[in-house]
């Protein structure tokens, strides 16, 4: 006999999110939304929406300021990226897989102490937009739940494991939803020295593609802090770059100078 398996249900609550998510969409066109692939139900967010606040740091909207951000960590690299960058004052994004958070929970802790930015980017890396609503759901709860229980702090922003996401999970979202302008391609060509040069290539503003998984990428850090610093640039979370992301919006890019309202 075939019992129904409670544990494969997943409750979805009230559209909360949605609510939060009205404002203008400040998407640009290179933006991979799927949107019709838009479930019947809306999958909102089981928590409370984390309202990002006012992060400190420089005014992006006057200084050039690049966010640096590393997917698919934590892993064994990750320790003595954060080593370099708060050698250089340097602040990132970590879009974190939530089934190796709990192999290294005090790299966690140690990346929101050092005030960088903790994000989303599921729990086992699936194509979201692949998956059922429902699915994708879980597979993002999951994840939060594990980065919650190894700092006491939710995710601030979300990452789809390649870019893909449909419009209506997207809107859903507690958190912002990030991508990139710039892809190193470091997971590909795994060259220091390309991925340094790819890095490099940037505007102020950029939202800087990159894998801390990689001992390639991690030994190009310390040059592209070096190289970027001596043009000027701040190096800012993902939040600090955009000024005040909302839940359920994507973005690509951030404020550059000469943008100040
Ligand atoms: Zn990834």
């Amino acid at each position: 006999m075939i019992s129904r398996s409670t544990a494969l249900r997943f409750i979805l609550a009230p559209a909360l999110a949605l609510t939060l998510a009205g404002c203008g969409a400040p998407l640009s066109a290179h933006w991979q939304g799927l949107p019709g692939k838009a479930p019947s139900e809306q999958g909102a967010a089981t928590e409370s929406p984390e309202v990002t606040g006012t992060p400190e740091g420089p005014d992006c909207a006057e200084v050039k300021c690049v966010a640096l951000t590393f997917d698919d960590g934590p892993g064994p690299y990750t320790e003595s990226l954060l080593d370099v960058m708060e050698k250089h004052n340097a602040k990132a994004s970590f879009f974190l897989i939530g089934k190796d958070v709990a192999k290294y929970p005090e790299v966690v802790r140690e990346e929101l102490a050092n005030g960088h930015e903790i994000g989303n980017h599921t729990w086992s890396h699936q194509d979201l937009a692949k998956l059922s609503p429902a699915a994708a759901q879980r597979e993002l709860r999951k994840a939060d739940e594990a980065i919650k229980q190894a700092t006491g702090a939710a995710p601030t922003l979300m990452r789809p494991p390649y870019g893909t996401i449909t419009e209506s999970l997207k809107k859903a979202q507690p958190v912002p939803v990030v991508l990139w302008s710039d892809d190193t391609l470091d997971w590909k060509t795994r060259n220091t020295k390309k991925t340094v040069k790819a890095a490099e290539d940037i505007k102020p503003g950029s939202i800087v593609l990159m894998h801390d998984i990689h001992k390639s990428t991690v030994d190009a850090v310390p040059k592209i802090l070096e190289d970027l610093g001596a043009q000027g640039y701040h190096f800012v979370t993902v939040s600090q770059l955009i000024g005040q992301p909302k839940p359920g919006v994507g973005y690509e890019t951030g404020q550059k100078p000469g943008t100040k309202k």
